[in-house]
């Protein structure tokens, strides 16, 4: 009996060590599992797969606009995840109602994807549409232009191509361009500018910056649909650059100057929270 008992407490003394070390190796494999799900080829895997259209037959004209992207905005090494979304960026377009009305002589230097920072938002101060403000630029023999203005009704036209330097902003504060980081200057041509005093000599924003053009006057109210262009025309130019610019006002440019309007500083807030209007 002793015998017996002694032989069965040393087998089932082997069957839990044979047991232990299954268990052991078990876990050794699920930690190692684990550990390895979160890998970078997982990651990017993940994030292609998802980011790929539904239609596979798109995929390989798609690769060939974003090399065309690439090779126009001068990036020559852009890692595969961080790569523009140019199927998104032409669906974005193709769902504004943009009209080119675009002029040479509104064009100042280029301000391709390494120059862009900023999405600068203004007020026309008039009730004007945007051939009638574009119109109104060009008669006034100083070149300026913000790249796209909005109508009340959610049409926008388009007075710069969004890679060359409109002249938008003007001149700033003094000490402005080293606040927003917009010290180089050299690609702007600086035709018809004229300064407006040694408080304001600074200008470097047009230089690194999208202009957009409200259609609005005094606190009137900013129909939906002109909000919901907005919103549009941002989310094309983040599409576009593959990167959010910072959005600011006019007057956070230039202080004391009038736009946006106070009726807008709500919405200013939400965009420059999150992009939309609300
Ligand atoms: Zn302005």
């Amino acid at each position: 009996m002793k015998r017996q008992s002694t032989a069965l407490i040393s087998c089932l003394a082997a069957l839990c060590i044979v047991a232990l070390m299954l268990s052991a190796c078990g876990s050794g494999q699920r930690q190692a599992s684990s550990s390895a799900s979160p890998n970078p080829a997982a990651i990017a895997s993940s994030a292609s797969s998802s980011a790929a259209p539904s239609n596979s037959s798109s995929g390989s004209n798609s690769t060939s606009l974003v090399d065309k992207a690439r090779s126009l905005n001068g990036v020559s090494s852009v890692a595969p995840s961080s790569r523009p979304d140019v199927a998104s960026e032409d669906a974005l377009r193709a769902q504004l109602n943009i009209e080119e009305y675009v002029h040479p002589e509104l064009d100042h230097g280029d301000k391709s994807a390494p120059y862009q920072k900023y999405i600068v938002l203004h007020d026309t101060e008039g009730n004007a549409d945007g051939h009638g403000v574009i119109d109104g630029w060009l008669n006034d023999g100083r070149f300026i232009a913000s790249h796209f203005i909005i109508n009340k009704d959610g049409s926008i036209v388009q007075a710069v191509p969004i890679d060359r330097i409109g002249h938008h902003a003007g001149y700033g504060n003094t000490g402005h361009n080293e606040q927003y980081g917009v010290t180089d200057e050299s690609r702007d041509d600086m035709r018809g500018a004229k300064p407006i005093g040694d408080w304001a000599s600074d200008y470097g924003m047009n230089s690194h910056s999208v202009g957009i053009e409200i259609v609005h006057e005094g606190n009137d109210e900013y129909p939906e649909a002109q909000l919901a262009a907005l919103d549009g025309l941002i989310a094309y130019i983040d599409a576009h650059y593959d990167f959010e610019s910072t959005i600011i006002d006019h007057k956070m440019w230039r202080s004391g100057n009038s736009d946006t309007s106070d009726a807008f500083s709500g919405y200013l807030a939400n965009y420059r929270d999150h992009r939309t209007h609300v």
